[in-house]
């Protein structure tokens, strides 16, 4: 048996178990995979490539370090 991540073309991600690579062209040619979230039968294989385009490593803006109040933490705290 083989799972398979599937996704349709709204991008919803299910799993699949196939008996073998043949099975899944089978299943698909004969219409019967399915996305269970949207019903949509336009189903492929995902790549599995996590966080693609998911990116979530925006740089944060540093804190504020030229106000009295929010320096103390800062390098040079007491230097300016
Ligand atoms: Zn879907």
């Amino acid at each position: 048996m083989i799972l398979y991540t599937l996704r349709c073309t709204h991008d919803h991600h299910f799993e699949e178990w196939f008996s073998n690579s043949g099975d899944y062209d089978a299943k698909k040619d004969a219409g019967e995979l399915v996305c269970p979230e949207c019903g949509d039968k336009e189903v492929g294989k995902a790549i599995m490539a996590p966080n693609v385009g998911k990116s979530k490593s925006a740089p944060q803006p540093s804190p504020a370090c030229g106000t009295p109040m929010g320096c103390g933490g800062c390098a040079f705290a007491g230097q300016h």
